[in-house]
């Protein structure tokens, strides 16, 4: 398992708005690379991709 890839795809998503209240005070959260924590409804939780490119 490498972690060179130079697009860095794999890695944290950018959120821009809480899932929850839609707030934009958004920080990262935890050890955990896609946790975050909304400054407004105070709520943490992680975003985590889980397909790209997908078609139904
Ligand atoms: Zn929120």
């Amino acid at each position: 398992m490498t972690d060179d890839q130079p697009t860095g795809r794999t890695r944290q998503l950018p959120v821009f708005h809480c899932p929850y209240c839609g707030d934009e005070e958004l920080t990262p959260y935890g050890d955990s690379s896609d946790g975050w924590r909304c400054g407004a409804c105070l709520r943490a939780f992680s975003v985590r991709l889980i397909a790209t490119g997908v078609h139904e």
